[in-house]
């Protein structure tokens, strides 16, 4: 029987404080969602005591309906994926999602093709975060969404050996067409950042929200995320309803201030490097 809901979590890096510029995208803004590793692994052992089933991959979907099973998701493909999670993943026995930016692959701070190699033969689940991380996703064209998906695919395919079928989102910034388009990419599980439970379908593909882990989540907000307790996904809710308001209302200032923020991270990007 198929599910109608998943409880998915968002993560980024896992870096110590100081140095929040040795794994993923360098800026100050990318920093507030990379996590100490002590931290994550309170995380890890919080989620550990509250849910019911392992964290479990995404493709399991369709299989059984397993109402508290948790999918936990890591965006960016910076190199603390390798470094710093997929040890502790299995150690617990459980599965990650691993979205990697295929215009970083290989560059400073990003994953190498070895390593991402190396987290599916670990029996993880690596998918696309887009080619060059746009961060207003929902602004590119049609023609720029399907060459973000299809060239981002298409290069991981190539690394892993295997057809590619799931990603996330850059930014946060979802729209239908990106999903549209994500699907004709051959994407069939699409992971954007909107804090909800619920799945929907657009074309062949499955949309799922998640919840975000930023540096300053505790370990029992993450663990009663995961674990389904409403008081914290209701937060999550509220707080992202907010930012969809303010956009609306703030109009063209909402998105000049957005645009500057945007200038200063393209200017950080790994391809600068
Ligand atoms: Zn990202």
């Amino acid at each position: 029987m198929a599910r109608t809901q998943a409880l998915s979590l968002m993560y980024h890096d896992v870096v110590d404080g100081r140095e929040h510029q040795g794994s993923g995208f360098p800026s100050s803004d990318a920093a507030i969602y990379k996590v100490e590793p002590l931290l994550f692994a309170a995380h890890m052992r919080a989620i550990a005591q509250a849910v019911s089933e392992k964290p479990s991959s995404v493709f399991a979907l369709d299989q059984v309906e397993r109402r508290n099973s948790v999918f936990l998701t890591f965006d960016d493909g910076g190199v603390s994926a390798y470094s710093r999670v997929v040890d502790l993943l299995d150690s617990l026995g459980w599965v990650g999602h691993f979205f990697v930016t295929t215009g970083c692959i290989g560059h400073k701070s990003f994953m190498s093709r070895q390593q991402i190699r190396e987290l599916v033969r670990r029996g993880h689940v690596v998918g696309s975060h887009s080619h060059t991380h746009p961060l207003m996703m929902a602004n590119c064209s049609p023609e720029e969404l399907r060459t973000e998906w299809q060239s981002s695919v298409d290069i991981l395919s190539e690394i892993i050996g295997a057809p590619v079928k799931v990603a996330s989102v850059p930014g946060g910034y979802y729209s239908k067409q990106v999903a549209e388009t994500a699907s004709l990419a051959g994407i069939e599980v699409l992971f954007n950042s909107e804090p909800t439970t619920a799945i929907h379908r657009v074309g062949q593909c499955l949309v799922l929200g998640r919840y975000g882990i930023q540096q300053t989540t505790s370990a029992g907000v993450a663990a009663s995320l995961a674990a389904g307790y409403g008081v914290s996904r209701i937060g999550q809710g509220v707080l992202w309803n907010l930012k969809k308001s303010l956009k609306c209302i703030g109009g063209e200032h909402y998105l000049t201030v957005r645009r500057m923020v945007i200038e200063k991270i393209r200017a950080a990007r790994c391809d600068r490097e």
